[in-house]
């Protein structure tokens, strides 16, 4: 590792080049989930980053990144409530961008571009990630998912891959939205587990030649569609449902809860 102090500065004209290189489309659908961390420093910080992934996609590209709240037990407001610490800052200050659009329920993402209101106009979606989701729309309109300086445990299409594959866990959930201005609590079930074994996607991408991967500023970067994304672990867990869950006895208190929810 090198020392972050001489670590150097990346511009924007640079780190669209390395997106384009990547394999980033102009004119598509790009769903982006960023650790800032990873990528910095950048010329203008996260904003400069998001400044870089609008010029890669250019003028008739949709940018999306995920912008969930991570408080289940608070109302979601669109125009005020935070992303989730975990999605970290660029997603945090992309949602409160001018022109940028935002789904109205706590499993929000937020866009901008010519597709984004199909992208982020569902109801709120249960399970979260269902195909009429903000990241089943990026899936219909054929989007990319580019993972910066994060690996496929943080990648939501997956949840998708899950349902569309119909992986048998439903974790015992809930969230809160307003309704006439009251919080009103929402009992569901999730597909979801500690997400460790999403790694798997990797070799799986790989193998097929389906997952591009590169620096961006000087994070490891990867790049694949959704299509393939979503079908290479279809793939998988038919012949497998419970793929994506640490096995038995293997000490994951998450995967050990989403074996126990399969009635
Ligand atoms: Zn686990």
């Amino acid at each position: 590792m090198s020392d972050p102090i001489e670590r150097r500065e990346f511009g924007r004209a640079k780190l669209a080049d390395q997106l384009r290189t990547l394999g980033v489309e102009r004119g598509g659908v790009l769903l982006v989930h960023t650790s800032f961390r990873a990528v910095r420093p950048i010329a203008g910080g996260p904003l400069g980053l998001i400044e870089a992934l609008r010029e890669a996609v250019g003028p008739d590209g949709t940018l999306v990144m995920p912008s969930w709240t991570g408080d289940d037990n608070a109302p979601f407001y669109p125009a005020t409530t935070p992303a989730s610490p975990d999605l970290g800052i660029v997603a945090d200050i992309f949602w409160r961008l001018p022109g940028v659009l935002r789904s109205n329920h706590p499993f929000a993402c937020a866009a901008s571009g010519p597709q984004a209101e199909q992208i982020t106009a569902d109801p709120l979606p249960l399970p979260p990630h269902r195909p009429e989701s903000p990241v089943g729309r990026v899936h219909d309109l054929d989007g990319q998912v580019l993972l910066l300086g994060i690996g496929h445990e943080e990648n939501t299409t997956l949840h998708l891959a899950e349902l569309l594959a119909g992986a048998p866990y439903r974790v015992p959930k809930h969230c809160t939205i307003a309704e006439d201005g009251r919080p009103v609590r929402i009992d569901y079930g999730e597909n979801d587990h500690c997400c460790a074994r999403f790694a798997l996607a990797d070799e799986w991408l790989r193998q097929r030649g389906l997952q591009s991967e590169g620096l961006v500023g000087h994070a490891h970067a990867r790049l694949a569609r959704s299509h393939d994304i979503v079908r290479v672990a279809i793939d998988r867990l038919r012949a497998d449902p419970l793929l994506f869950l640490h096995r038995e006895g293997a000490g994951c208190a998450e995967c050990d809860a989403a074996r126990r929810s399969i009635a």
